[in-house]
């Protein structure tokens, strides 16, 4: 019965085989493996982007783009963030906080790793009967184009919106080198999509339709 001592042995390194090339092979197979994007929430600091009550467009930006971070890093992408806490990206002194904190943004984007950003806003509104989440594109660019329609179906499959997706006039939009969107929300000036921007199912289900949409304009442009 000497083979019996061995199989104990055998089974612990055939199993340890099997886990690590599991975990050498996953990375490869996700559908964003090898991809890295700029995620860009909004104001930070003393820009608190537009507000209703205490209710803060730049502190739901944040927690909708972390829900995507998440996301994006599980299919395999690497992420950079041009905010992860409640700030802007202007000097201690500088002259015009809002020029400057646009500018670090662009020069983040433009890093030269990125292959595609994703700037994330909350809308406000005169009426408070518009609503929905839509998705803003850089015009005469064609993967941002792509880019933006993929990811704007994956919102109206998911949310209640009846927006469309757009060319946008945003200094986000113009500078970079690289495709991107603009992605709003929601509407902080609806009191219902108020009340869901700041519930964190909602935020997920949101981050979730962005990254569907970005694995749905990669598998396009591949
Ligand atoms: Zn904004």
């Amino acid at each position: 019965m000497r083979y019996k001592r061995w199989i104990l042995p055998f089974l612990l390194f055939a199993a340890a085989l099997v886990m690590s090339m599991q975990v050498l092979a996953v990375p490869q197979a996700l559908p964003l493996a090898n991809r890295v994007y700029v995620i860009d929430s909004g104001h930070g600091g003393k820009d608190d982007g537009a507000q209703r009550g205490d209710v803060r467009e730049d502190a739901i930006n944040l927690a909708i783009a972390r829900e995507v971070r998440t996301l994006l890093i599980e299919q395999g992408a690497s992420v950079i963030m041009t905010r992860d806490g409640d700030h802007d990206l202007a000097g201690e002194d500088a002259e015009n906080r809002k020029r400057e904190d646009m500018q670090q943004r662009v020069a983040i984007i433009n890093c030269g790793w990125a292959d595609a950003f994703i700037s994330i806003h909350l809308n406000a509104y005169t009426s408070a009967n518009v609503h929905g989440a839509q998705v803003f594109y850089q015009e005469e660019n064609a993967a941002s184009k792509q880019m933006a329609q993929q990811i704007q179906q994956q919102l109206s499959a998911s949310t209640d919106t009846k927006m469309s997706a757009k060319p946008g006039d945003y200094y986000i939009l113009e500078k970079p080198s690289v495709p991107g969107v603009l992605v709003e929300c929601g509407f902080l000036s609806h009191a219902a999509e108020r009340e869901q921007l700041q519930s964190e199912s909602y935020q997920k289900t949101l981050a979730k339709a962005i990254v569907d949409g970005v694995i749905a304009y990669e598998r396009n442009e591949q």
